[in-house]
């Protein structure tokens, strides 16, 4: 069996699985602390460069409709056990709410 053969195999584990909820996570995460420094730093930027301040509630509106998209993508994040929704409806679980599987346990037991 070639490590090939490895990463297609059901037992292969979740490690794809965690990498991407870590990526949701993160993009959440940035979108909840950078709003204020980068809108603050895009209005500064477009005030002092090109004098005008219109671009910035426009930045600030995307923000929030792509912090918005990244907390439903999060929120919808399938448990790579049972297939089903980990978070449920409380994203601070940290088991999946229909299966129990603990949040970055790396096979099916
Ligand atoms: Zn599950």
């Amino acid at each position: 069996m070639s490590s090939e053969d490895w990463v297609g195999c059901d037992m292969a584990g979740y490690e794809q699985q965690w990498e991407d909820y870590r990526r949701r996570k993160n993009r959440l995460l940035l979108g909840l602390f950078g709003y204020i420094p980068i809108t603050f730093a895009f209005g500064l930027l477009a005030t002092e460069l090109f004098r005008v301040q219109w671009p910035i509630p426009v930045f600030a509106v995307s923000w929030m409709l792509l912090f918005a998209t990244a907390g439903i993508r999060l929120q919808s994040y399938p448990c790579p056990r049972c297939g089903q929704l980990f978070f449920g409806y409380n994203l601070f679980t940290r088991r999946c709410v229909h299966c129990t599987l603990p949040k970055y346990q790396m096979g099916p037991d």
